[in-house]
């Protein structure tokens, strides 16, 4: 039994019996680890809150290597985005970021690296209007993060370099330019030039200095769509954010 002090962003949450809430923290220094808020939903002085999903949390607790859920001693709520809760498209792009580090992180496992995308990326939710490019982006990040993204510079088939025009295949997530998807009579919509150029720089930028303007956000939405797929189809996973999303789109 070992004291341990973490800082963590609440993943998912749910109530415990009467008064108790266990929660899935996705914590700086050890990764992604299980508690249990003992008495939170009748404490005075701790805000039913600092459980609530995309909540960052400071937390001291004993760890017990045996036990499944962590027992927590202190808490104190270091940061909590009004201004993400008051907007609901907002809250499902927060839902979306959380469950994509819920779905493809392991427990007890330290990931520094996605924790400090998972807190940029709450912080620029906050202040961006641009929520699918957030989104977006966040994924590919997450994608390079966890060795899985793909060489976007050349056509996943014929290797050519110089296309402009493409479908994405989202089973390997590899782009095929527009002679080798319509010798497959793939009749998807073709994706344009400029989200080339979004999947090629998005990997080694900060959301900051993306260009706004290009491309444009419903193909942004397409792109969210074939990466969350993707996601699903990689990880064996499902996600239940898409649905909310994405809510009325036919499968591609
Ligand atoms: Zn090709």
């Amino acid at each position: 039994m070992e004291i341990q002090k973490a800082t963590g962003i609440v993943l998912y949450s749910r109530r415990s019996g009467e008064a108790d809430v266990s929660a899935r923290v996705f914590t700086r220094e050890y990764g992604k680890r299980l508690f249990l808020f003992k008495g939170l939903k009748k404490s005075r002085s701790r805000p039913l809150s600092a459980a609530e999903p995309g909540t960052v949390l400071d937390l001291v607790y004993y760890y017990h290597e045996n036990r499944e859920l962590q027992v927590v001693n202190e808490l104190r709520v270091t940061s909590r985005r009004e201004s993400v809760h008051a907007d609901l498209k907002k809250i499902f792009h927060l839902y979306y970021m959380l469950e994509l580090i819920d779905r493809t992180t392991g427990t007890g496992d330290p990931a520094l690296p996605l924790y400090n995308l998972l807190a940029a990326a709450l912080d620029t939710l906050s202040t961006t209007a641009r929520t699918v490019s957030l989104s977006a982006f966040f994924t590919l990040h997450l994608m390079r993060l966890h060795g899985i993204l793909p060489d976007f510079a050349r056509c996943g088939n014929c290797g050519r370099t110089d296309y402009t025009r493409f479908v994405l295949d989202f089973t390997r997530f590899l782009p095929m330019c527009d002679s080798c998807a319509r010798g497959r009579g793939a009749g998807r919509r073709l994706l344009s030039a400029p989200l080339k150029e979004y999947l090629m720089r998005a990997p080694s930028t900060r959301f900051g200095e993306m260009p706004e303007d290009a491309p444009p956000e419903d193909e942004i939405a397409d792109l969210l769509f074939f990466l969350a797929l993707f996601i699903e189809n990689y990880f064996h996973t499902e996600l239940k954010s898409k649905a909310m999303l994405f809510s009325g789109r036919e499968r591609a």
